[in-house]
């Protein structure tokens, strides 16, 4: 009985090692992992400004283009005007150039239009690329200290949690549910007498309970605070 007493002692100092650790770390993961969603964001807004700067820029060049042949085209009926022989030829003529200058018009107010757009989309496109570098370089810092703080950790951890598998197994399923309750409840599951007390909530416990208590052959639980009670013995030979 006495070791599954220090077993279970011992499952609450490697636990509350864990939890120092698992704090030391923080929020820092969630972090991290926000701050990359965040710049995944950025980035692809940037592509979708890159992608509509392309391909306003192909669009006007096809319309420019289309403008001056129109021009080259309206130069030309002029000449055959000069030429023609009736007025229905004539007439036919001047609605072409008519035609093409309309063309003309509507195409120069869609340039006009995406040189608008373009001031937009090339201040928005500055924007998201400074929001970008500043988020590059804030998650390249917090990744650094994930870094650090998992390499000092990690070595530890991996020690606490191989303890803990072995005390496990020392301690009965029936046990082990009772700490796991307790714990999930108050934190810290197990607590040693000192002074008289109970060391996790500070009550004074009977004389003649700390008796039985010291002689560590069974489960005492707190009737204040619900914790497995220890003797001072067992708080002192277990160890990490
Ligand atoms: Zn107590």
């Amino acid at each position: 009985m006495k070791s599954i007493l220090q077993s279970l002692y011992l499952l609450q100092l490697l636990d509350t090692e864990l939890d120092d650790l698992r704090e030391l770390r923080g929020d820092l993961p969630e972090t991290v992992n926000a701050m990359e969603q965040d710049l995944a964001a950025v980035e692809q807004r940037i592509e979708e400004i890159d992608e509509a700067l392309k391909r306003s820029a192909t669009e006007r060049s096809m319309k420019e283009k289309e403008s001056l042949e129109l021009i080259a085209k309206i130069e030309k009926y002029k000449g055959q005007q000069l030429e023609v022989t009736n007025n229905k030829e004539y007439d036919a003529l001047t609605r072409e150039m008519e035609s093409a200058e309309t063309t003309i018009a509507t195409n120069e107010a869609l340039i006009a239009e995406w040189v608008d757009k373009n001031v937009e989309l090339k201040a928005s496109l500055e924007q998201f690329t400074t929001k970008r570098d500043e988020l590059s370089k804030e998650l390249e810092i917090k990744r650094e200290e994930l870094k650090d703080i998992l390499e000092t950790t990690a070595e530890e951890e991996i020690a606490f949690v191989k303890r803990r598998e072995q005390a496990l197994s020392e301690v009965l399923e029936r046990d082990m549910q009772l700490y796991a309750r307790i714990r999930g409840a108050k934190g810290k599951a197990v607590a040693p007498i000192r002074r008289e007390s109970c060391s996790g909530c500070y009550n004074v416990v009977p004389p003649q309970l700390i008796l039985e208590i010291k002689k560590n052959d069974r489960l005492f639980i707190c009737e204040h605070c619900g914790r497995i009670l220890v003797s001072e013995e067992i708080a002192q030979e277990t160890k990490i």
